[in-house]
């Protein structure tokens, strides 16, 4: 299994990371895009819409940060082309779990993914053909 010391970027909310990616912005569009970016007072789901400004406040911030990444081939099932939802299934290199995510249309290779199912974050690089 292949894996190097890379640089990504983690979207959090304070110490909790929400969304991750390969460019910050990536990141900066994943996390405008969550469900928990929004006002708390007008949605369930939200935990906040405002940006950290110092290092002691509460917000979001694009962390970049380096961490081992793996390398895997990932599998795109279904076509977006035909209004059908695409997926992207690849497997976890350190407990094997499979996963399915689903694929926006412009969603381009190698995309960001991560599993903390019997470790701790593990993150990889999935590579993919549409
Ligand atoms: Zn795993």
């Amino acid at each position: 299994m292949t894996s190097s010391i890379t640089h990504i970027y983690e979207g959090r909310w304070n110490r909790d990371v929400y969304v991750y990616a390969l460019s910050f912005k990536d990141a900066k569009e994943k996390v405008l895009n969550h469900s928990a970016f929004g006002d708390p007072q007008l949605d369930e789901y939200a935990i906040g819409d405002k940006w950290a400004s110092a290092k002691a406040a509460d917000g979001w911030r694009i962390a970049k940060t380096k961490r081992r990444v793996y390398t895997v081939v990932a599998q795109v099932v279904g076509d977006p082309g035909s209004g059908d939802t695409a997926h992207l299934v690849w497997q976890c290199p350190l407990c094997r779990r499979i996963y399915s995510e689903g694929l926006t249309s412009d969603a381009k290779p190698p995309m960001l993914v991560m599993c903390e199912r019997k470790h701790k974050k593990v993150y990889a690089i999935a590579d993919f053909r549409r």
